[in-house]
């Protein structure tokens, strides 16, 4: 019977062995994925608070695999990344977001996108070029256009990766720091960057209607982020209470599954309209 048991966890939960199969192939694979269209980008609105009007979306690449299924960014992301193809991955999606708002602003929509970036990126002396080049071919003011960075991805190189952001910043485009709250120094570090927002971590936002320590980083973090002129964003916004507080707090821009899932482009497009009828 234990064994039987054991067997039957077996099934469930992948082996070592699977899972490194797995990766594996994810890796090798990744490049004919983007050529073959299993990859796709997803899109996240933003919305200003009070105002509910919809400022930003946020790209979130999605990948379904024929073997495999749909595949979580959470998992395909770090493993692109540490086989150093990132750089297919980010211009994919860059390309994608500025095609995208390349067609709202030839029908007199202004929406800006916001693009993760890697931590590899960051270390890549050609990227702002790059990212000039795109903004250029798709005709897109560099102020539509948002990088969210998470702290870790900055610190783990700041000497290579603050020129980086400060070229990109120069070119005048929007900077994040991504799942803030998280990391280490805080506080200590975010004087030192080019940005302009910061994005609450969604574990905050999450806890803030029961716990009261996270009630308290929220408001922190709102509070830090004003007196430093930054625009305050708070992702992970699940019900109208903590939409409440967060607008009560003066937090500027909310995201999260009480305002919209992240959509495809023809769902996304249809949210919109409907939005606007
Ligand atoms: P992230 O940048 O922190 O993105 C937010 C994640 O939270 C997304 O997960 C989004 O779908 C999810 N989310 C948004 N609102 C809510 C909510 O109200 N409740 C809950 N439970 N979740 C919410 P997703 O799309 O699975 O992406 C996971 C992570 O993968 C992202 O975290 C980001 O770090 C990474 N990622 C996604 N797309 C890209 C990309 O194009 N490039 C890079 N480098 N990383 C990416
Ligand atoms: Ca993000
Ligand atoms: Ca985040
Ligand atoms: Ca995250």
């Amino acid at each position: 019977r234990a064994t039987r048991g054991g067997e039957e966890v077996r099934g469930y939960a992948p082996s070592m062995g699977q899972i490194f199969l797995r990766r594996f192939q994810m890796v090798t694979q990744f490049r004919q994925a983007l050529e073959e269209g299993q990859v796709s980008v997803h899109y996240q609105p933003k919305v200003s608070l009070p105002g509910k009007q919809v400022v930003g979306v946020e790209a979130l690449v999605r990948w379904v695999h024929p073997e495999f299924g749909r595949i979580n960014p959470d998992e395909f992301v770090p493993a692109v990344e540490a086989a150093g193809l990132v750089g297919a991955l980010t211009s994919f999606v860059l390309d994608e977001a500025l095609a995208r708002v390349r067609r709202w602003l030839d029908e007199g929509i202004e929406i800006s996108v916001a693009v993760n970036l890697s931590v590899r990126s960051l270390a890549d002396e050609g990227f702002a070029a790059q990212v000039a080049d795109a903004l250029a071919r798709y005709d897109v003011p560099a102020r539509l256009l948002t990088f969210e960075l998470t702290e870790s991805a900055v610190m783990a190189d700041p000497q290579r990766a603050l020129p980086i952001l400060g070229e990109l910043h120069e070119l005048g485009i929007e900077l994040a720091v991504d799942d803030f709250g998280t990391g280490y120094s805080s506080l200590a570090y975010l004087r030192r960057l080019p940005v302009d927002q910061v994005k609450i971590d969604k574990s905050f936002v999450f806890g803030m209607g029961t716990d009261l320590g996270d009630l308290a980083v929220v408001r922190s973090i709102v509070e830090l982020g004003h007196s430093l002129g930054l625009s305050v964003v708070a992702e992970g916004v699940e019900d109208d209470a903590s939409r409440d507080q967060l607008e009560a707090m003066g937090c500027d821009v909310a995201q999260g599954y009480l305002i919209s899932r992240p959509l495809a482009e023809d769902r996304l497009e249809a949210w919109l309209q409907a939005r606007t009828a």
